[in-house]
């Protein structure tokens, strides 16, 4: 069982972004995707959550086999892919509690519902493991948040939902070091041979607590290099000219 890209080309108003990607993530490991800003890292994770502005224009995303790509967004996200965006977005007047509580009733079976008391009693125990005050379950989601408490709820919305593969699109960015133990927790608890993560991160310290199997380079719309965690240590030592040239 694996998230299997390949040969990923997509297009934004006829300029082409990815180039080809190659990318297979099996149950159980953590890959991590590093490179250079504007490299394509973030159009990829959101090709693959099912953002629409992005014209796809060859290759596959299978998804434990089944192709994904013709599926719309909350499809993606009821078979079990789950994008934490690097801007999460802010949704004025709708609770954080009464948010997650519909992303979870839209993966029941019809007829059934949410066990109001046992869904709060969950959301709670949740809050208190990635140290969030219960408040912010009645707050507008990421509505006034800082940066942090963002990547925090992001990471909360993942453990709710429970998906098979998440992609965390640089929640480690801007994270003071408590908020990214915290993020790291979060992250490592979801680690099991039953889910897939790809972590992109411009940074070593993410990967000092949440250690990946493989860590690939993506530059100009293609994974250039893929290696262990070693890679990523060298990126930090010799910068990305150094590797992509060796
Ligand atoms: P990364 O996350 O690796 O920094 P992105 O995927 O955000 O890179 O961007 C890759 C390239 O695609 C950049 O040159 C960026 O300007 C361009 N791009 C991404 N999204 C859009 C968009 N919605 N409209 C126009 N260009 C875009
Ligand atoms: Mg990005």
């Amino acid at each position: 069982m694996s998230l299997i890209i390949s040969d990923l080309k997509a297009s934004i108003d006829g300029t082409e972004i990815l180039k080809g990607v190659n990318l297979e993530i099996p149950k159980g490991e953590v890959h991590a995707i590093m490179g250079p800003n504007g490299s394509g890292k973030s159009t990829l994770s959101k090709i693959i959550a099912g953002h629409d502005d992005y014209e796809v224009t060859s290759g596959e995303i299978l998804l434990d086999g089944v192709n994904i790509l013709d599926m719309e967004v909350d499809e993606r996200s009821r078979e079990g892919i789950f994008l934490a965006f690097q801007y999460p977005m802010e949704v004025p007047g709708v609770s954080n509690a009464n948010f997650l509580r519909a992303a979870r009733a839209a993966r029941l079976e019809e007829g059934q519902e949410i066990d109001a008391v046992a869904f709060y009693k969950e959301l709670y125990e949740k809050m208190a493991f990635l140290d969030m005050k219960k408040e912010f379950s009645s707050r507008s989601v990421n509505e006034g948040f800082s940066g942090g408490e963002k990547k925090r709820n992001e990471i909360l919305q993942m453990l709710m939902l429970q998906p098979k593969y998440a992609i965390l699109d640089e929640t480690d960015s801007g994270l003071d070091i408590d908020a990214l133990k915290v993020v790291s927790k979060g992250i490592n608890a979801m680690r099991t041979t039953e889910r897939g993560f790809l972590l992109i991160t411009h940074y070593q310290r993410l990967l000092n607590y949440v250690h990946p199997n493989v860590v690939h380079i993506m530059a100009d719309g293609k994974i250039v290099k893929s290696g262990d965690a070693s890679l990523a240590l060298e990126l930090e030592e010799k910068g990305y000219d150094g590797n992509l040239a060796g």
